[in-house]
């Protein structure tokens, strides 16, 4: 049933690149709505343009058609990359605290919020590291208290665990979870993983081969809180295989 208060709607959004042919259409028709505090997947083939999709909604491209609304008007947006992206002559701290530093946030007060987001994403004791001494998995626990911040209304994550070992993505899954329910965000995140899209979200969005359009809109009426076991339950698997079946 529509949510009547969603805090983003997307109505018929189109985007196309500039080439030699005419235009790349990456995206076509895309409709959907997010409520408050939701966690959707998306997912769909390589090149459907799902991170087109993210970074419509993050506004670094303009949409060619349609509209992106937010409720309440300009959102406070977070995002997360499949690459952590920190600054190599920074701490952990001071990685994590920057964007409130560009903000000319005063320097205790900014250090405080970053020490609450150590804490929150399990890095205690690891303030003063250097990224290059930090495991992937520990690198994008900096990458997302950096996004959580200047405590964004969406996050926005594109293939954030991609890089990882299997066992410490599925780690990450269980910490993502724990995070987004502690802070109470919206999450919307890119993932070519069925077992991931699934573990986290509350909704799934499966895009079309390009032009990317929403091919089905999944509700994953698993119980929460999730943990490993459920991936081996009936109803795991036969949403799995629904997921399957679409996107192929
Ligand atoms: P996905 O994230 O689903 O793999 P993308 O959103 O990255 O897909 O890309 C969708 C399509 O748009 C692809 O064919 C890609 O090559 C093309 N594309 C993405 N960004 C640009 C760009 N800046 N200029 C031209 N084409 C682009």
């Amino acid at each position: 049933m529509p949510d009547p208060n969603p805090i983003l709607t997307v109505r018929d959004l189109g985007v196309t690149f500039p080439d030699n042919n005419g235009g790349l259409q990456a995206l076509r028709g895309v409709s959907f709505e997010v409520c408050p505090q939701e966690f959707v997947c998306v997912v769909g083939p390589s090149g459907s343009g799902k991170s087109t999709l993210l970074r419509v909604l993050a506004r670094l491209l303009p949409p060619v058609r349609g509209e992106v609304t937010f409720a309440g008007g300009e959102p406070r947006i977070g995002f997360v990359f499949q690459q952590s992206n920190l600054m190599p002559w920074r701490s952990v701290l001071e990685n994590i605290v920057l964007p409130l530093e560009l903000q000319g946030m005063d320097r205790d007060e900014a250090q405080a919020a970053a020490q609450d987001l150590i804490d929150l994403v399990g890095l205690q004791g690891f303030e003063s590291n250097w990224p290059r001494d930090l495991s992937g998995g520990m690198a994008q626990r900096v990458a997302i208290a950096r996004a959580l911040i200047h405590d964004p209304d969406i996050l926005l994550l594109d293939e954030p665990f991609a890089s990882l070992d299997a066992l410490t993505r599925e780690r990450m899954w269980t910490e993502l979870s724990r995070i987004w329910q502690a802070r109470q965000k919206t999450v919307i995140m890119v993932t070519h993983s069925i077992s991931e899209a699934l573990f986290l979200a509350d909704r799934v969005l499966v895009l079309t081969a390009r032009p990317g359009r929403v091919k089905l809109d999944l509700a994953v009426d698993l119980p929460r809180p999730r943990a490993d076991e459920m991936r081996y339950t009936p109803q795991f698997g036969k949403l799995a295989r629904q997921l399957k079946k679409t996107i192929e």
